[in-house]
């Protein structure tokens, strides 16, 4: 479940996995704005959270850090977003319901933007745990880090008037 955060100014920023919303919240960086009324979260203490649905950070972030592509955090529904929800691998249309990583987590490869794409579950499952030299494969793109404004395309209906207000 993807989380909006909104900058200090209530601008739209980026979207968020609720994990990284929660922690903003618990360390005293952001506040929630909405909640979604529909899920509640409970500590492993038997505490109940408000599901955040937007949250806004109470220190102004810089325009110029807004644009720095490493404030992008990782997360599945970005992957999403970036890869077009298609499977990376050259020549394949099916549809990328799995993450691979490209040097597989066993070797030492990272949970990163570099190091994840989308793929099919054929591809995936066939590579195992080699990498894409060992296959013969090649990847339709490089994988980058996305910009914020692309992370924002997986942004949902209900959060139409931030954007709005924001001009976005
Ligand atoms: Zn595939």
């Amino acid at each position: 479940m993807s989380v909006l955060l909104l900058n200090a100014s209530y601008e739209p920023l980026a979207v968020v996995s609720w994990k990284r919303a929660m922690t903003l919240i618990l360390t005293g960086r952001a506040e929630l704005v909405t909640q979604d009324d529909d899920r509640v979260l409970r500590s492993a203490g038997g505490t109940e959270f408000p599901f955040p649905d937007v949250v806004r950070l109470l220190r102004m972030v810089s325009f110029a850090g807004m644009r720095d592509p490493s404030g992008v955090a990782f997360s599945k529904a970005a992957l999403r977003a970036r890869d077009g929800g298609r499977c990376q691998v050259s020549d394949c249309d099916e549809r990328g319901d799995t993450i691979d990583h490209l040097v597989p987590s066993s070797r030492g490869g990272d949970t990163s933007w570099h190091n994840c794409v989308l793929m099919c579950r054929v591809h995936n499952a066939t590579k195992d745990d080699r990498t894409l030299d060992e296959m013969g494969w090649s990847l339709k793109q490089r994988p980058t880090v996305p910009s914020g404004r692309l992370v924002l395309a997986s942004r949902r209906p209900e959060w139409d008037a931030w954007f709005a207000t924001a001009g976005v």
